[in-house]
């Protein structure tokens, strides 16, 4: 039997209805639109949101046993510049800000020394999305320098990373074929985050009125081109810039769709987004932490048991237990170092507790570079040879991060 929820009108699930759909999901190892709808309006019931959980937290058992990883990491905010004025973005600064910064090759230097002496392994290089577009403050910075483009700039910085001991992963925004092409021959991975399909976000008063790049058929053709160049690829979904369940549903699907024509998508982030003080949308209802692990959830019942799903732990550090029954097998990326660049408020938890708590959810966390060891066993395909060939200085038999056995994560 359904009710319509009033919001969506999609109808919802009475309990033992939406036990079949779950159960049905983790046999199928995938959910389709409508039931996937019809769960996410139910499963805010108490009864079927315990039910949703314990299914996910099953399929991912099945998936991937009792491992949880993470990546040990520094985080280099290249610039944090942007062509895009997001509603809710905190990090990206105009050239007039005087926290406006560009990192020069050797800060890159100095950062990676400071992370391969603190046993990270990953450098992340997250930044705006080419602000030369913007701003002739940064058109004149790059020439000064001789670069014609930001990403000039990245693959230097990125060979710096390789040489100086750690693998770089990147994520500039939206890249076209050519300079993924450049950034595949020193990069272990690369990412983008879909956010959303919903283009009613674009539209005037939306949080992406303001940002060309978060055009949700751009970002897919993004993805789709990384996944011609056999790039292992980062995705994700963000919660609660004012999507509804239905477009959440939706960008999960397409991000399913997406791998099981190209098969290079190696993560999906769910990522709640903070209302920061400073913005057009800081008086933003924040998502409820029960909302988070509900979506972890969904995330494992569309996208099946082999998919790794993240969620970040800064972001509902009360929680980490919930989520850690929610079907998530991964904590990104998380820095004894740099702080989280984007949410600068929410600071990374110790290692050290992160894997105590991990493992007192009767699971294990184990340290994984910045790409999964299936793609590393799948071979030299998936790298350019220069990264393929670094590999081994940092891994395991296994694929995982060397020097760490089960749950032996060192604390910072
Ligand atoms: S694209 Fe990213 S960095 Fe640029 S304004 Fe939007 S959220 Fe901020």
């Amino acid at each position: 039997m359904t009710t319509l929820d009033p919001q969506s009108g999609v109808g919802r699930l009475a309990l033992r209805d939406a036990e079949a759909v779950i159960r049905e999901a983790v046999e199928a190892g995938t959910l389709e639109r409508a039931q996937a709808e019809a769960l996410a309006a139910s499963a805010r019931d108490p009864q079927v949101f315990e039910a949703l959980l314990e299914a996910a937290h099953e399929s991912k058992l099945r998936g991937k046993g009792k491992v949880v990883t993470v990546s040990k990491n520094i985080f280099i905010p290249l610039t944090n510049m942007c062509r895009n004025r997001c509603n809710y973005c905190t990090f990206a600064k105009t050239p007039d800000n005087p926290a406006v910064h560009n990192f020069e090759l050797a800060e890159v230097g100095e950062a990676v020394a400071g992370g391969v002496k603190t046993g990270c392994i990953e450098a992340l290089f997250c930044l705006g999305d080419k602000p030369e577009i913007a701003y002739r403050f940064h058109r004149d910075w790059l020439a000064e320098r001789d670069y014609r483009t930001t990403t000039d700039w990245i693959v230097e910085a990125c060979d710096v990373a390789l040489e100086g001991g750690m693998l770089p992963h990147t994520n500039a925004g939206i890249l076209d074929q050519e300079e993924m092409a450049r950034l595949r021959v020193n990069n272990a991975s690369l990412g983008l985050m879909l956010e959303s399909t919903s283009q009613r976000l674009r539209e005037k008063g939306g949080p992406h009125f303001h940002a060309p790049d978060k055009d949700p058929a751009r970002r897919l053709r993004m993805h789709e081109e990384a996944g011609e160049l056999r790039i292992p690829f980062t995705s994700g979904l963000l919660l609660g810039i004012g999507e509804t369940d239905e477009e959440r549903v939706d960008t999960l699907l397409a991000i399913r769709d997406i791998q099981a024509t190209y098969g290079h998508i190696q993560e999906v982030i769910v990522q709640p987004f903070h209302p920061k003080p400073d913005t057009k949308m800081h008086d933003v209802q924040p998502i409820d932490d029960r909302d988070v692990a509900m979506w972890v959830a969904m995330a494992r019942l569309i996208l099946g048991p082999e998919m790794n799903i993240q969620a970040p732990p800064n972001l509902a550090p009360e929680v980490l237990e919930m989520l850690l029954r929610s079907g998530l097998n991964d904590w990104g990326g998380v820095s004894p170092v740099t702080v989280d660049f984007i949410n600068p408020e929410a600071p990374w938890p110790a290692l050290r507790e992160l894997r105590d708590r991990t493992e007192a959810a009767g699971q294990l966390l184990r340290e994984r570079l910045p790409v999964y060891p299936n793609y590393i066993e799948a071979g030299r395909d998936w790298f350019d040879d220069a990264v393929f060939d670094a590999l081994p200085r940092f891994m395991d038999a296994k694929g995982f991060a060397k020097n760490t056995t089960g749950s032996d994560v060192e604390a910072a």
